[in-house]
């Protein structure tokens, strides 16, 4: 069975719906209330662990009702949480978002995802050391995402770097990463100013960019290769990212070659745009192996 760690972030998604948005100051009735376990690390690492992976998660919530409910959201999943520490006097981290006039407003509180620090990481080495494939994103704090790139590199453990959400990483984090994920948008900010293609052609299947359904561009030592994505028809492409990146992690650990483990992830990504919410979109082993 593929080993993965996830060193990333958990949260719950507070999620009200309104005709209206209000204005400062303002108070409006909503239609709507609900919550849906969310953050990039939670979200691929139940992504993997739905595709049949050994997930072990490495990450912190609150002491408060939300980190029972995320961790319980985990264990339904069959992600491993021995690894996800309850911080004392701090609360879980939360996304507030208004669904209203057809757009939709976020405030993110990372609140328990800043304290995974660089230290907190060492506490779980093992899960680090025992992996066949480690992913991070940047919902954690950069301290620990430079950390875990060093710990990767010095075990000789391959490293998964989903750079979202978009912000530059140092150069050393780059170089240490043995993939890294952004979508166009997040590529445009990793390099800012550089020519994508040139990037490209500097990372050599390392570097592989989404791009949304036409599917994933890289290049492999000789030329630019897109392996395209699958016709859905789409209800909701939340977590389109987070389920491509947790699919890719699997299939490589697994031992498939590159392209093989692109498409599966393609796969795996159109399915999970079919249904509704990130994780409630996340498609099994069989649906992605079924016909698309
Ligand atoms: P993000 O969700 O992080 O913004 P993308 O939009 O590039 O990233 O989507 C990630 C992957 O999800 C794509 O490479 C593709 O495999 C799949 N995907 C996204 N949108 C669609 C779609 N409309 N139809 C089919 N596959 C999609």
């Amino acid at each position: 069975m593929a080993k993965i760690t996830v060193v990333g972030s958990s949260s719950m998604d507070l999620v009200v719906t309104s005709a209206k948005r209000p204005g400062a100051g303002e108070t409006v009735l909503g239609e709507s209330f609900k919550t849906v376990p969310g953050g990039k690390g939670a979200n691929q690492a139940v992504a993997a662990a739905r595709l049949g992976a050994e997930v072990t998660m490495i990450g912190c919530v609150g002491d408060d009702h939300l980190g029972q409910v995320i961790l319980d959201n985990f264990k339904a999943n069959g992600v491993y949480t021995a690894y996800v520490e309850p911080v004392t006097g701090v609360e879980s981290g939360t996304a507030h978002i208004v669904l209203a006039e057809g757009d939709n407003s976020i405030v993110v509180v990372k609140a328990a995802n800043d304290r995974i620090s660089p230290g907190y990481v060492d506490k779980a080495i093992q899960a680090i050391r025992e992996a066949d494939i480690v992913m991070i994103q940047q919902e954690i704090p950069e301290e620990t995402v430079i950390h875990v790139s060093e710990l990767c590199r010095a075990h000789n453990i391959p490293l998964i770097l989903n750079p979202a959400p978009a912000r530059p990483v140092p150069q050393a984090v780059i170089e240490a990463a043995s993939y890294i994920t952004p979508n166009e948008h997040e590529a445009e900010i990793l390099f800012e100013g550089q020519h994508l293609a040139a990037m490209l052609r500097r990372y050599p299947g390392k570097l592989l960019v989404t791009e949304g359904k036409a599917g994933v561009r890289y290049f492999d030592g000789i030329q630019e290769v897109v392996i395209p994505g699958y016709h859905v028809e789409v209800v909701d492409t939340t977590g389109a990212g987070d389920t491509f990146n947790g699919a890719l992690a699997v299939a490589l650990a697994e031992g498939r070659s590159l392209p093989e483990s692109l498409k599966f992830a393609n796969r795996a990504a159109a399915l999970s745009v079919t249904r509704f919410g990130a994780q409630g979109g996340m498609p099994s082993r069989s649906d992605v192996e079924g016909s698309l």
